[in-house]
């Protein structure tokens, strides 16, 4: 049962903090331990918005190779 929980923690703790080490939670903008900001790559926005360009710029990449394909 604690084992379980660990788990589900360990997954959701990503990233640490750069001033204490503390595992942050994942999206949370400040340390829960010693209540610094975050680095972007933890905010909810980015975390959003990375993957979504990144399968933009796939589909992209993708397109042109289909184009260059016809051509
Ligand atoms: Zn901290």
């Amino acid at each position: 049962m604690t084992q379980a929980y660990y788990h589900e923690e360990k997954a959701k703790r990503i990233f640490t903090c750069r001033y204490c080490g503390h595992r942050m939670r994942l999206g949370a903008e400040t340390c829960g331990e010693c209540y610094q900001p975050a680095r972007i790559y933890n905010h909810k926005w980015f975390l959003i918005l990375v993957p979504l360009l990144a399968s933009m710029l796939a589909a992209i990449a993708f397109s042109y190779y289909l184009t260059s394909l016809i051509a």
